[in-house]
């Protein structure tokens, strides 16, 4: 198993973690099924998702941990327990579901870094590539024509 920094350089900056593209989000929330320059599948297995969700779990928890740590060592002794806990609240909520894209993004680069794609996945990315440009191609620079 050799693992691929470099792969999580990308995932970590949004992008595809085979080839470095940007553009891998269609919109904040939502990714391409494949990258748009290399093809390759995202969603690699069924339940590819649950990685992207211990990702963000962890990020939040980091977060809420350093949040409750400057927040005990900046008020000790009488800490405001009532503000922390709402801080807290807040940040197990909006963390996940504002961080969630990136999460997936990282998670796709974690997993390419452990797991490069298999011969049936490059076959698979060449054949989406190929459709991604044919597609282009049809389309031509001024929209569709004939
Ligand atoms: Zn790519």
């Amino acid at each position: 198993m050799a693992f691929s920094g470099e792969a999580l350089r990308h995932g970590m900056a949004r992008r595809c973690a085979r080839c470095g593209t940007g553009g891998i989000f269609r919109s904040y929330y939502r990714l391409h099924p494949t990258c748009p320059a290399c093809g390759m599948r995202f969603e690699r297995e069924d339940g590819e998702w649950t990685g992207a969700l211990t990702v963000i779990m962890a990020v939040t928890e980091v977060i809420f941990g350093v949040f409750l740590g400057i927040g005990l060592w900046l008020t000790w002794p009488d800490v405001p327990w009532t503000w922390l806990l709402v801080g807290g609240v807040v940040i197990n909520i909006l963390a996940p579901v504002l961080l969630y894209p990136w999460s997936q993004s990282v998670w796709i680069g974690l997993h390419y870094a452990f797991v490069p794609l298999d011969a049936a996945e490059e076959a698979e990315a060449i054949a989406a590539r190929t459709r991604t440009d044919a597609d282009a191609r049809a389309e031509g620079p001024g929209g569709a024509q004939g």
